[in-house]
């Protein structure tokens, strides 16, 4: 941590990235980070590569959160560090992290993140598995930056924290958790409101797909795996997007029983301008294989896939397989195969788990 302060405190120009399809944790986490550096006289440019999701919208200065980096995407990057947030690895920036991740670019490339998958992409490496959140590990960073917590910066920590915690219920919700919260509504988070924007402010359209969402669900291995699967035409049909699926996955992990939760969502090319385009980064080598159905002949398309544990099985190490990731009860993975296929095959990579 001293280190990247050092370097940090020597930069004039800083770039910070978060992940595609950024939840409460990659938005809060970008701009507490943007907001610490500027204080410090430090010039900043904000990239998420997705459309923020408009439950994130409330949040200070968001509107600085850039999508490209036309403006200055040349060879050469006018920038003195490159901070990645909430990234399990360099893929997760989603197109520009390839260009990151070339060495030699002129910049130093810092890593901050909590996922146990993590690459230790990067030439500083701040990582930390035991932190809730990205945000816990911002709060720490500040904070040793000598910045005050402005009630702005608490917000973006406060809702980083909130959110990946599952406001509270996580596996991941630990003592710092509730100390660093209990901190930012001192210095001026309204928790009410913060509820307000990230839980209460849900579209028709979105509990429409929860509908047909919870219409899918199938539980098997007596109780103890859950699997829903959300299509295009069912995002078509509800004027829904990636965004609106957020949490949904929370239902099929909740039922009794349940060891193994699975969500399989559809995605297709980002250029066709449809949801859940942000998904679509390459999907990476795989160590295992899908298992195909017998004879199969069934188009390919391509998933994200989900996966939430009740503790007992390490789903971020069966993602990382599919060249995936995320955290021990947490994570997921990108996929092409076939909707028949894919379910067949976790079906059967589920029964050599739970058994
Ligand atoms: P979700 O299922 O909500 O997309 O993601 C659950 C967790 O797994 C999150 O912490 C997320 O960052 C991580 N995760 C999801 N997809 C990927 C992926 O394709 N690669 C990596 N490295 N992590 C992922
Ligand atoms: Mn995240
Ligand atoms: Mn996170």
């Amino acid at each position: 941590m001293e280190n990247i302060i050092r370097y940090l405190k020597h930069s004039e120009n800083v770039l910070i990235a978060s992940h595609v399809n950024p939840d409460g944790d990659a938005v809060g986490s970008l701009i507490a980070m943007g907001l610490a550096l500027n204080a410090l006289n430090i010039k900043t440019t904000l990239y998420n590569e997705s459309k923020i999701p408009t439950v994130y919208c409330f949040l200070p200065s968001v509107a600085r959160i850039v999508p490209t980096l036309d403006n200055i995407q040349n060879s050469t990057f006018e920038y003195d560090a490159a901070i990645v947030l909430d990234c399990g690895d360099i893929q997760r920036v989603g197109k520009m992290g390839s260009e990151l991740g070339k060495s030699g670019s002129g910049f130093q490339l810092i890593n901050i993140d909590h996922h146990i998958t993590n690459t230790y992409f990067g030439d500083f490496h701040l990582i930390d598995i035991s932190a809730c959140a990205t945000a816990e590990i911002i709060y720490r960073l500040i904070k040793k930056m000598g910045v005050p917590i402005t009630s702005a910066i608490a917000t973006c920590i406060y809702t980083g924290i909130l959110t990946d915690t599952g406001s509270f219920r996580f596996s991941n919700t630990n003592k710092a958790a509730f100390e660093i919260c209990n901190e930012m509504v001192a210095l001026g988070v309204d928790p009410y409101n913060v509820a307000k924007h990230v839980y209460g402010r849900y579209s028709m359209g979105r509990l429409k797909l929860l509908n047909l969402a919870l219409d899918t669900l199938e539980v098997s291995y007596n109780g103890k795996v859950s699997m829903m699967t959300i299509t295009r035409d069912m995002f078509d049909e509800t004027g829904t997007q990636a965004e609106d699926t957020d949490g949904l996955i929370n239902y099929a992990r909740r039922i009794k029983d349940v060891k193994l939760a699975v969500l399989i969502q559809e995605c297709w090319l980002p250029d066709c301008q449809l949801p859940v385009s942000d998904y679509h980064i390459p999907v990476k080598k795989q160590q295992s294989e899908i298992k195909k159905r017998p004879g199969s002949v069934a188009k390919n398309r391509n998933f994200h896939v989900s996966l939430r544990s009740d503790g007992t099985i390490d789903v971020a190490s069966i993602a990382a397989n599919f060249g995936g990731g995320g955290h021990r009860t947490a994570a997921g993975f990108n996929i092409e195969s076939s909707i028949s296929d894919l379910k067949y095959g976790i079906f059967n990579l589920a029964k050599e788990i739970v058994n």
